[in-house]
């Protein structure tokens, strides 16, 4: 085996080639980090989910479902508030409205414009 002695020019390409693989493994080590943000945001969101599902955002005890003009609502065993999921509002505003029973459907719609769309 025989050891060449490095030119300048065989110095500049090691420098290219360590700075290329630099940039590689910063690129990889950045791949890796957000997967792992996104594996873990995932995690949070089940984990959430798990905990959340059917249960009182003020009271934290079970929800029912109960029907109530057709449409089924959360109701808390502990404090009585009643929870709605998207969509419900509109429909027993539909179904008060077919009704005829102006006040109810006015203080719903009233309501309605009132609060904003969640995000999809
Ligand atoms: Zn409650």
């Amino acid at each position: 085996m025989s050891e060449k002695i490095p030119t300048e020019k065989s110095k500049k390409k090691r420098k290219q080639e360590d700075e290329y693989f630099a940039r590689e493994e910063a690129r990889k080590i950045a791949e890796h980090r957000e997967r792992l943000n996104l594996e873990r945001a995932e995690a949070e969101k089940k984990h959430l989910k798990e905990k959340c599902w059917m249960r009182c955002p003020k009271c934290g005890h079970e929800l029912k479902e109960k029907e109530f003009q057709k449409v089924m609502i959360d109701q808390c065993e502990s404090c009585g508030g009643i929870w709605l999921d998207a969509g419900e509002l509109e429909m027993l505003t539909a179904s008060s409205s077919s009704r005829g029973r102006s006040t109810d459907s006015g203080f719903i719609q009233g309501l309605l414009k009132s609060v904003t769309k969640p995000r999809a």
